[in-house]
Parts: C-alpha cells; sequence; structure tokens
C-alpha cells in the first residue's frame, strides 16, 4: 500500500473558521492598547467605547441594517436566546392587556421554526416557552426535499404564530432559503409576528439589506467569518421589542448587562472592515467559490464512485458540500478524511455523538445518506492552492479505500492492494458479518452475512480475487433475513463449485467428517493448508442451529476442543449473556444440551465470534463469558453443574428481562453491559516516556489501513519503527496470539487516532484477561504536532 504524508487541510469551515490574522493582531492590539472599559468616561475608557461604536457603525452597513440595533453578544446562540426571549415577554405583556390576542378564542398560539434550523432555535423556543409559562404551541415548518420551507404551511399558519424563526443558510447543507418568498407568506396574514433569521451562515457569502425587509431580528456569530470564538450580534429591528436577558451596569443601551468583550469587538471590526470595502459585502466573489466547489466535487466524485451529494448545488452557498458514499458510514469516513489530514464532519458539529442527520431527515433523504452524511465546508476565504491540495488529498483518500478493497476506484492502482489474511469482522450497528480469508490458497467464508454488509463483502472478496468456499448462517434468524441467497447471486463468479448448497443454512453437500472434541463426528471443509471449519448442531435460540469451528487438526485428523481457534456460535453465546430462547422457533432444552456439550467442543481461549456485538466489545472467549455470568457458569460446570429442571425454570426470566430492559422484542440475548471501561491506571499521557520506559512493549495501531497507510511521523512520536498495524475489525484474529503466546509481563499498546477504538481494544483485553493491556490517552490526536492550516492562507 502507498503511504502518504499527512498536513492539515481544514474544510469544516461551517464548524467553525480559523481567525484571521489581521483580526487576531486586532484583539491583541485591543488588550495591550484599548483596554479601557467601554463605560469610563476617562480618555482609556473613550477609545474603548470609540471601538465599540465604531464596530456597531461597520456592522450595521455590512448587514444593510438602516436604523436597527446592533447589540454585542458572545456568540449566534445568545442573540437566538435573546430575540426569542424579548419575542416571548413581549407576547406575556401583550396578554395582560387588551391589545393581546382575542383570549376568548380557544386555538392555541404558535412559535413556527424551520425543521431544518439549528439546533439553538427550537430548544430556545422551547425552553423560554416553558420558563415564561406562554404554553405556545412549538411547531416545525415541514421542509421540501431541496430543504426550501413549505410556504402554503407558513401562509396557512403565520396568523396563529407569535413568532416565525428560520435560517438564511443552512448550516448542514448549505440550502440559501429565498427570504423574500418566505417574507411574503409570512406577511400575507401576519404583518405583526415576530420573525427572527438566523445569518450565521450567511454572512460574508452573499449581501444581507436586513432594513429593507420585514426581519425583526437576525443573528450573527463572530467565529463563523473569522472572528475569535465569543463574539457575536444581534440585529433587533427599530422599535422592536428588545429584553435584557442578563440584567447589569446597562450596556449596550440596556440590552445586555456586562461589560463588553473589547478584543472580540477588535477583531470582528477587523473582519467587518473587510466585508464592508466590498461592493457585495461578501469575502470573495461567488464565481471563484463556485470554481473551488467544482474541482472539490470533480475530485470527491473521482475518490469514491458510489457517492450521492446531498447538497442542492443549484439552490446552495458554493462553500459547503454536503454528501454521503454508499456502504459507507459517517464515522468511517470521518476516520478516512481525518488520517488524510482532511478536516471535516458528520452533519452539524453540534450533533456530534447523534449519528443521522435530523436535516436531511427532515429532507426525506434515504437513511442511509443521513447516516453516512459528511459535512465538507471550505470558508470564503479559502486560497486556490489550498482548495488544489484539499482535491489531490480526496482523490489519496479514495485511492487507500480502493487500495483496502473497501471501493473499486475509477483511477484504482491494482498493484497496490493489501493482502487480507485471517479473520476480519465486518460490523453495522450491532449486526456482525464474519469473513475468514486465506490469503495463500485465495479461498474464504463468510459467516452470518448481513444485507448492509453484502456490499463490503463482495467487494472485499473480489478484489482480494478469492474463492468463495461457503456462504454460511449460523442460525436462521428471527431479527432479520439472511441475505445469503442474494450474495451467492451476486457473489456467483466468485463460488467455488464444490460450495453448492442445499442445506438451509449454507453448508456445502457432500463433505468428508472428522471427529470433534465430544467424540461425535462432524463434517468439515479445509480453510488453507492449515485448518479446517467443522459444523456441529448448536440448537437452543432458533432449532436450526450450528457452531462452526476452526482450527487446526491433530495427529488423528480429528478437531479436539483445544485445537479450536475460533467458534462461530451465532447466538448461541453473546458478550455479556446468552441467546434468548422465547421465540417460537426457539428450544430451551435445545440450548441447554447445547451449552453442556459447548466446553467439549471449545476450550477457555477460544475466540467465540458472535453474531451480535450489543455494547461494541469485539469478541469473547467461554471462560470470560463463565467468569461474568452466575447461571451460564454453572451451566458449564462438570461438577455443580445446573439440572435441565433448574434450567427451563430460570431461562425465561432471564429472558423477560432482556425485553423489559431494551424494549425490544428484536435483541438476540444479552443481560447486561458487560464492557469493561479501562482503567485511567491504563490510559498511557505520555506516550513517548512510556515507550522509554518499556522497550519491549508489543504497540499495536488499531486503525484501519486505508488510515494507517497516511503514516504518521513515528519516530518523532519515539518509535524506532512503526507500530504493528492490526485494525480493529481484524483483532480477533488476532486474539489467539495475546491470549496465548505474549508474555505475560509484555505490555501492549493499543493506539489510534482519537483514543476510542484503541479504548475499546484494550477493554476487550482487559475482558479477556490478557496482562499489562493499555491504550494511550486522547489518541495520536493529542500525542502529534500535527502541521496545523497556515494563517496566512486568507485572501
Ligand atoms: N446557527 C447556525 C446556523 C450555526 O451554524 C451555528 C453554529 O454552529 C449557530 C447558530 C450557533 O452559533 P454560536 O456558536 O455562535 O453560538
Amino acid at each position: 500500500m502507498i503511504v502518504h504524508r499527512s498536513t492539515e487541510i481544514y474544510l469544516d469551515s461551517n464548524a467553525t473558521t480559523p481567525v484571521m490574522p489581521k483580526a487576531a493582531t486586532a484583539a491583541f492590539d485591543a488588550m495591550e492598547e484599548i483596554f479601557g472599559n467601554p463605560s469610563s468616561s476617562h480618555t482609556s475608557g473613550l477609545r474603548a467605547r470609540s471601538l465599540l461604536e465604531s464596530t456597531r457603525n461597520l456592522a450595521r452597513s455590512v448587514l444593510g441594517a438602516g436604523d436597527g440595533q446592533i447589540v454585542f453578544t458572545s456568540g449566534a446562540t445568545e442573540a437566538i436566546q435573546t430575540a426569542i426571549f424579548s419575542t416571548l415577554c413581549h407576547v406575556r405583556e401583550l396578554r395582560k392587556t387588551e391589545d393581546g390576542p382575542d383570549k376568548t378564542e380557544n386555538k392555541k398560539r404558535l412559535l413556527l421554526y424551520g425543521s431544518t434550523e439549528h439546533k439553538a432555535i427550537p430548544q430556545a423556543l422551547h425552553h423560554w416557552n416553558t420558563l415564561l409559562n406562554i404554553e405556545n404551541e412549538v411547531v416545525s415548518i415541514p421542509v421540501d426535499d431541496k430543504g426550501m420551507l413549505d410556504l402554503d404551511f407558513i401562509r396557512q399558519h403565520a396568523a396563529d404564530a407569535d413568532m416565525i424563526c428560520t435560517m438564511a443558510v443552512n448550516n448542514e447543507t448549505g440550502v440559501i432559503s429565498d427570504l423574500a418568498e418566505i417574507e411574503t407568506a409570512i406577511r400575507e396574514t401576519s404583518p405583526s409576528c415576530l420573525w427572527l433569521v438566523d445569518c450565521v451562515q450567511a454572512v460574508g457569502k452573499m449581501k444581507l439589506e436586513l432594513a429593507q425587509t420585514s426581519i425583526d431580528y437576525a443573528a450573527v456569530s463572530g467565529h463563523k467569518i473569522y472572528a475569535p470564538k465569543g463574539i457575536g450580534l444581534l440585529y433587533c429591528r427599530e422599535g422592536k421589542p428588545l429584553t435584557a436577558m442578563m440584567a447589569g451596569g446597562g450596556q449596550e443601551s440596556g440590552a445586555r448587562g456586562g461589560t463588553e468583550n473589547l478584543p472580540g469587538v477588535a477583531a470582528i471590526s477587523a473582519v467587518l472592515e473587510e466585508l464592508d470595502a466590498s461592493p457585495s459585502k461578501t469575502f470573495r466573489d461567488e464565481i471563484l467559490l463556485c470554481e473551488f466547489r467544482d474541482q472539490i466535487v470533480s475530485a470527491l466524485t473521482d475518490a469514491f464512485p458510489n457517492i450521492q451529494f446531498n447538497t442542492p448545488f443549484e439552490s446552495s452557498v458554493p462553500t459547503t458540500i454536503n454528501f454521503a458514499v454508499e456502504g459507507f458510514d459517517n464515522k468511517e469516513l470521518l476516520d478516512l478524511f481525518d488520517a488524510a489530514g482532511i478536516r471535516v464532519s458528520s452533519g452539524s458539529a453540534c450533533g456530534s455523538g447523534v449519528a443521522r442527520s435530523y436535516v436531511l431527515d427532515a429532507m426525506g433523504v434515504p437513511c442511509w445518506r443521513s447516516l453516512g452524511a459528511i459535512r465538507l465546508s471550505f470558508g470564503p476565504c479559502h486560497g486556490r492552492l489550498e482548495i488544489e491540495s484539499a482535491c489531490k488529498k480526496i482523490r489519496e483518500a479514495g485511492q487507500a479505500l480502493s487500495s483496502a478493497c473497501l471501493i473499486n476506484s475509477a483511477d484504482g492502482d491494482d498493484d497496490s492492494q493489501t493482502t487480507l489474511d485471517g479473520l476480519i469482522q465486518l460490523k453495522r450497528g450491532s449486526d456482525c458479518t464474519w469473513l475468514f480469508m486465506d490469503a495463500e490458497s485465495k479461498t474464504c467464508m463468510v459467516v452470518d452475512p448481513f444485507e448492509s454488509l453484502a456490499g463490503r463483502v463482495s467487494s472485499i472478496v473480489r478484489c482480494q480475487e478469492s474463492k468463495v468456499i461457503a456462504i454460511l448462517d449460523s442460525h436462521g434468524h428471527v431479527d432479520h433475513e439472511s441475505c445469503r441467497s442474494m450474495l451467492v447471486n451476486v457473489m456467483a463468479e466468485s463460488m467455488l463449485s464444490s460450495a453448492q448448497s442445499d442445506d438451509l443454512l449454507g453448508w456445502p453437500e457432500n463433505l468428508p467428517t472428522l471427529v470433534v472434541g465430544d467424540g461425535s463426528s462432524a463434517e468439515y471443509f479445509s480453510l488453507g493448508s492449515k485448518l479446517v471449519v467443522a459444523k456441529v448442531d448448536l440448537p437452543g435460540h432458533t432449532t436450526i442451529s450450528n457452531a462452526y469451528l476452526v482450527g487446526s487438526l491433530d495427529e488423528n485428523n480429528s478437531l479436539p476442543a483445544k485445537n479450536v481457534r475460533f467458534a462461530f456460535t451465532g447466538d448461541t453465546i453473546l458478550m455479556g449473556g446468552i441467546g434468548r430462547t422465547d421465540f417460537p422457533c426457539s428450544t430451551i432444552t435445545g440450548m441447554y444440551e447445547s451449552l453442556c456439550r459447548l466446553p467439549k467442543l471449545i476450550n477457555d481461549a477460544t475466540v467465540i465470534c458472535p453474531t451480535h456485538d450489543y455494547n461494541n466489545e469485539l469478541a469473547t472467549t467461554l471462560a470470560t463469558e463463565a467468569r461474568d455470568n452466575e447461571f451460564l457458569a454453572s451451566v458449564l460446570d462438570p461438577v455443580i453443574s445446573m439440572t435441565r429442571e433448574d434450567f427451563i425454570d430460570r431461562k425465561p426470566a432471564i429472558d423477560k428481562g432482556i425485553t423489559d430492559e431494551t424494549n425490544s422484542e428484536l435483541v438476540c440475548g444479552f443481560l447486561k453491559d458487560s464492557s469493561t471501561t479501562v482503567s485511567e491506571a491504563n490510559a498511557i499521557r505520555n506516550l513517548k516516556e512510556f515507550l522509554n520506559q518499556h522497550q519491549n512493549s508489543l504497540v499495536i495501531d488499531v486503525r484501519e489501513p486505508h488510515e494507517f497507510c497516511f503514516a504518521q511521523d513515528w519516530d518523532e512520536l519515539g518509535f524506532s519503527e512503526p507500530p504493528l498495524n492490526v485494525p480493529l475489525t481484524q483483532l480477533a484474529g488476532y486474539l489467539p496470539f495475546l491470549i496465548n503466546d505474549k508474555p505475560a509481563d509484555q505490555a501492549v499498546v493499543f493506539l489510534c487516532r482519537s483514543g476510542r477504538r484503541s479504548g475499546l481494544a484494550a477493554a476487550l483485553a482487559g475482558r479477556l484477561a490478557i496482562k499489562n493491556a493499555m491504550h494511550i490517552h486522547g489518541g495520536l490526536a493529542l500525542n502529534t504536532n500535527q502541521t496545523e492550516p497556515d494563517p496566512e492562507f486568507l485572501i
């Protein structure tokens, strides 16, 4: 695989922008020289006041604010709160007077907001509506598939609304609202309803003439336009209600108490000066920005042939590109981009942690595109060189996915493919599909194929030019349809003719037998020259249920328990519990027999590969599960073995616990979150120092190969040679080595980008009682000196 070096390209300007050098200098000067309090009447104070007022005038000019009031705030969120608070205080006062809405009418008054607004809007509406006891109904205005507000809905409801909140440009998609049409729709029926427009993503990208419209409030944020965090603006139309949320020394004409943030004001002043000098009040000519967008779109399309754009380009600002790549969730793409040194985000930064985009959901975008959405937003001040460099890196990122066999890149370099060997765990949510590749013989098998992972399986198999011996289900699933038959068809060219099967679970026909650990005979096939796969019945969770045992033959050509390295036990043993037996197709006595049989078929260290992984625990062993699960332990214990009657008695209560706790019929079985969080003692804070003191440590980078290929400066981090790359998706295959062969006193240090995946790996190792398993606190992100973007990139 080609190794790339990474420096940072920042393409997340909708989340925040770097500070314009001019603005930083202005802030610094304000701290050093204009440090007076604007409320003081001496010379220092007067200078500070002058800066404050000249900035206010600049803002007025840039926003076309006319005689409207400009209030300095800490940011847009505060500006939004103030507008909503002011409106609702006004509504409350009106209701006490004759002028208020007709109280005899039983109809609830409304607070309307666009369904794709930034969360600051609906949350502030709900918050103040409750706190001020207004009791209006907070209602979202639907949008169409292009993200445009439903104007009929506005026409229909505006007369009943006390406030309407809309946005000028959407932060996730870049969609530009047609404010003129919205205004007409509102004012047709509601001349006096107060209208707030969130202008955060519009300022500097388009001309705003606020005073020429009937917009009552507008919110602006400094850190989206190259000023620092902590400064923002509220525009309030002349004569409209304005109530201080913070009372204090009467600053901002009584609209906001507290000494003003003068360094922030000085910084935004430098930016506004720049904007004011342009006739269009924008940073850059739109034609140039559209050219940049075309370049990036072209690079993305080359890099990811399965890309779908969520941004309707014809009605959006050119600086925002929202997209998804079929077959990938946004986490995977974020990790890839970050490794390549490209900073993008999934949806909105404020919503991180929430996997889906509510904005795309509101637009009715298909679920996979909402789940996989990536927002790339360059700033209006990005330079041509930076855009070209971004395009180069985007193409490298696509190439890395292609080398890892995850996509078929248009200009894929066939020679650079990574060879995949051993066990691979593919996951979507809690669903696990397992792929066992033997690189030497170029053969493989697939266990428990889920439809959401079928594309990835076929892409890997095809790209590795591997032949499929079998596609197997461990059992007849209750919670989903197996996609085995579909996959057999899709991969027809890759299927070995011996893979023929009319078995319900896909087991090939006419296979020889061997003796397994409990002395019974089992059919098997060879996987490469060293391993065999044997099938044993393991009913319980469902009546038709198999376990597939992978190991090496002994001298008698048998597969004793001690030789079994991996066991695919479906939903019999899961992390933190055993499979449910309360489905119509379950057999509770079958489960008892299967559990009693299992210790004779596999050993304590055999890696168990389940169909579901509900808590991100990856894999387990029988010893681990017995240690943490008293019920299972007493079934497995040959001395005090639980009787069949006891088992039948106690098991239903456990199954009921699963449904009660998860509120779901579809969870196939677990008892509790068994994940052990890695103790702080196992988190390394100074990697370099640790490696100096523990030179024989085994360091494992658990990032995927398409991330690992963007090399770090390993020597700068204290490595004499690059660490071993065992991606998290292949860690289960590496566990037999860690369990059986790693010297107990040798430290194993897991690392990744952010510390999340390495934390999971260390927690897994801890659960499996692998000694001295550590991870790096904060991951590589906090342990490397990444090159920051050149602040001199501006116009
Ligand atoms: N509105 C929009 C459209 C935004 O993009 C953001 C920031 O992400 C905000 C409001 C909140 O701005 P601030 O961070 O200044 O409070």
